[in-house]
């Protein structure tokens, strides 16, 4: 473990060190897009490391440090500019991190991303904290491969790095399939899952302080198609009460457990059988969160902002029933590249969230849609009704 990481006190629309008072953040997609707008609402500069010129964090905040992620000069610059760093992005190298927390203020902190970016190593983590994971096998050699044991089978074979929205990922019925898509996926190292019998997935964001204060959004709602996040919704009784109550509990314990300071997201299935199995975390905001945008008092950028200025937080309260749909390119592809927004926007309650990106490929997250009303059935309602506008299959 690294040294005891530095306490950020950074109050916004201050001087720090005879500059502006600038949040930085590795990474420059959507979810930093969405931080820098939280965090520029409260006054701060931003400050965005990305490689891309049309980054679209990069294209929105007050400086950007266009350099791979483990440049030295960039990383120097992000230093020199920013009085706090956060991460938006998972992958994002632990040991840039770790460069960077030696003289910054870094949430979260690197070791704590180390272990979300390991399948196995997360996994383990989940298990040191009492909370119950789908049964798997590490696969690093052909004798690992051999040794897998029937009962994993049907699995899913997922890389133990590097994976999102359903990258890295094959569905394997035999152990002659399993060696196919282990070659398939280079012989990287691998965990196979068993296949389980999902009622339903759901997920919970909390964010934590470096002086240990805990605050956590609902029990999100989360549909899943082709592997990438389809729907979330979030009102009273999306999920049954006592798995809420568990899923909660569980995500704290894991935050507590890495003694993480920042926002992370835990992915959980409820299985056929009412039980509840830890999926992974997200060491940042997640896209299931992102309703907290339009349907919670405090998003979760805004309480990133506050785990890493080192400010109180705020409990989130939900305020509106909401269901957020996410917007992949598909639906750009379908519309020649203009969807009609015109017409999904004379919805009530709708809030259209678009990232700046475009070139629109099939399953790229393009933006997303809020719905909020003031009831869930009204929500339903509106958000079947935009659905069918924009050719996203109904739920
Ligand atoms: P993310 O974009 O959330 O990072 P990912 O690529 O890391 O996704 P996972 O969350 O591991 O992928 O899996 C994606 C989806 O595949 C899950 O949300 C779930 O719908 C399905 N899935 C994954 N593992 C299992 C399993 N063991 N049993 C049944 N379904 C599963
Ligand atoms: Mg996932």
């Amino acid at each position: 473990m690294s040294d005891r990481p530095l306490r950020a006190h950074i109050l916004p629309g201050t001087l720090v060190n005879g500059q502006p008072a600038t949040l930085g953040v590795m990474g420059g997609g959507q979810l930093g897009r969405m931080f820098v707008h939280a965090a520029q609402r409260m006054g701060y500069f931003t400050a965005v490391l990305d490689p891309d010129a049309a980054s679209p964090a990069g294209l929105v905040s007050h400086h950007h440090i266009q350099t791979a992620y483990l440049d030295e000069q960039g990383l120097a610059q992000l230093m020199q500019r920013s009085a706090a760093i956060t991460t938006e992005f998972e992958n994002v190298p632990a040991p840039a991190l770790r460069t960077l927390g030696a003289h910054r203020p870094v949430a979260p902190a690197a070791d704590a991303v180390a272990i979300a970016q390991d399948r196995a190593q997360e996994k383990a983590h989940f298990t040191r904290c009492g909370v119950p994971v789908a049964p798997h096998a590490a696969i690093e050699t052909p004798e690992q491969l051999a040794a897998v044991g029937d009962d994993l089978l049907p699995g899913i074979l997922k890389t133990a790095r590097l994976g999102y929205d359903g990258k890295g990922q094959v569905r394997v019925k035999t152990r002659a399939e399993l060696a196919v898509a282990w070659e398939e996926l280079k012989h990287v190292p691998c965990v196979l899952e068993k296949m389980l019998p999902l009622a339903a997935e759901c997920s919970v964001i909390v964010a934590r302080g470096a002086d240990g204060q805990l605050v956590n959004f609902p029990v999100q709602r989360n549909l899943h198609r082709n592997g990438i996040l389809a729907v979330t919704e979030v009102f009273d009784g999306n999920v049954p009460a006592d798995l809420a109550v568990q899923a909660i509990a569980a995500t704290k314990s894991i935050a507590e457990g890495l003694q993480y300071v920042g926002v992370l997201c835990v992915e959980f299935f409820i299985l056929q059988d009412h039980t509840l199995v830890v999926n992974e975390m997200a060491p940042r905001p997640h896209n299931s969160g992102h309703y907290s945008i339009d349907a919670c008092d405090h998003s979760q950028f805004d309480l990133q902002v506050c785990t890493l200025a080192g400010l109180p937080l705020p409990q989130p309260r939900l305020h509106s029933p909401s269901i957020m749909l996410n917007l992949l390119g598909d639906i750009w592809l379908a519309y020649n590249g203009v969807p009609p927004w015109d017409k999904v926007l004379a919805l009530p309650g709708t809030h259209l969230h678009l990232y700046g990106k475009l070139d629109a490929k099939p399953g790229r997250k393009m933006g997303h849609l809020n719905i909020t009303g003031r009831t869930a059935d009204e929500v339903r309602a509106t958000a079947l009704a935009a659905a069918k506008i924009l050719g996203i299959e109904p739920f």
